[in-house]
């Protein structure tokens, strides 16, 4: 049996704009997978504390016959594949970070995955993408993506033309 499955893919470090175009690409080659869909890509200013330039956002579709957790891990490979240092700073710049924000319609709260991705309600850059190619999406637990889109400010976000 097949699922789709939403992955947030966000980069702010070593040429950001290829580093999320190569992870698109490198997406559609898992094994067992297939991309289906892929939104623009966003400019985003950073989280958190520490000083460093803006993240480029995306958010791709895929079809898959791979578990959630088996999925999970060949996201981790793709982000170790692109050099991110996982004892580096928290909030910390970062050539490639994946995030699995949606398996179907699976709710899975275990200490090494959470779906849906806790972080989607107030993240205006997952929502923006992810409504983009999935406008009538609804996220298990949270809601309807077009209530999350209108509790978050798309301040400072901006499709990269
Ligand atoms: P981060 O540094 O924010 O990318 O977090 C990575 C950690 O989050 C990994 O240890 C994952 O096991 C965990 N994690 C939990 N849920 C998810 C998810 N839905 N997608 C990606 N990583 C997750």
């Amino acid at each position: 049996m097949k699922t789709k499955a939403f992955i947030g893919i966000g980069s702010n470090l070593d040429d950001p704009i290829a580093q999320v175009k190569n992870a698109i690409d490198a997406l559609g080659r898992i094994n067992d997978a297939r991309l289906i869909d892929a939104s623009r890509l966003y400019r985003n200013p950073p989280m958190g504390p520490v000083e460093q330039p803006d993240y480029v956002n995306a958010v791709a579709a895929l079809e898959t016959g791979l578990s959630a957790e088996a999925l999970l891990a060949e996201l981790q490979r793709l982000e170790a594949e692109a050099g991110r240092k996982r004892n580096g700073v928290r909030w910390g710049p970062r050539p490639l970070d994946l995030d699995l924000l949606l398996y179907g319609e699976a709710v899975i709260d275990t200490p090494s995955l959470q779906v849906p991705h806790p972080g989607i309600p107030e993240r205006a850059f997952v929502l923006y993408p992810l409504a983009e190619i999935a406008p009538d999406v609804s996220v298990p637990g949270m809601g309807p993506i077009g209530e999350l889109l209108a509790g978050v400010s798309d301040d400072g976000l901006a499709v990269i033309g």
